[in-house]
């Protein structure tokens, strides 16, 4: 299988994932060599590297699917929780970034606000910060808006229940 994919790819799906070492995309997808584009950064955040590779999976590799999987207990959630939390609290300045990228996903959102343990708000967080994710491939990019608009690529939201080993698809 490695030798026919030697000379070129054809991924049918990009994945974006977290970096955590139990959420590995192409196992919990029960995926091979050559199947998946992989896309991993610390709580599945959409910056313009991430939009980039996702251009050129679509673009050029004519991936037909895009997937958001975020995960139960994401350390990153966590620290954009307690950061949101804590006005005083920094982490180092690229931290701080990463982190940033997940509050805006929670920014004026009422449920989050309302929410009273930390568990609580991890949970609307990481849910709200893959929408977020797939608002920003969209919002950055006029190659995915495209593929969208004319319906080349589907783009889905999902979480990673590391309890269960259960992908729960997003509607
Ligand atoms: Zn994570």
């Amino acid at each position: 299988m490695r030798g026919e994919l030697v000379s070129e790819q054809h991924p049918f799906a990009v994945v974006i994932a977290c970096s955590d070492s139990r959420v590995p995309p192409s196992l919990i997808f029960d995926q091979d060599l050559g199947d998946l584009f992989v896309i991993r950064v610390a709580g599945n955040v959409v910056g313009p590297s991430q939009v980039a590779s996702v251009e050129y999976a679509v673009d050029v590799l004519k991936s037909s699917l895009v997937v958001v999987v975020g995960h139960t207990g994401c350390g990153a959630i966590g620290a954009a929780v307690k950061a949101m939390l804590d006005p005083d609290l920094h982490y180092s300045p690229a931290m701080d970034m990463l982190v940033g990228r997940i509050s805006e996903a929670v920014y004026n959102d009422d449920a989050f606000d309302a929410a009273g343990s930390m568990g609580e708000k991890c949970e609307i967080a990481g849910g709200a910060n893959v929408v977020h994710a797939l608002e920003n491939l969209v919002n950055f990019s006029d190659i995915i808006r495209s593929a969208v608009e004319e319906e080349r690529v589907k783009l889905v939201g999902s979480e990673y229940d590391m309890r269960t080993g259960i992908v729960n698809w997003m509607d």
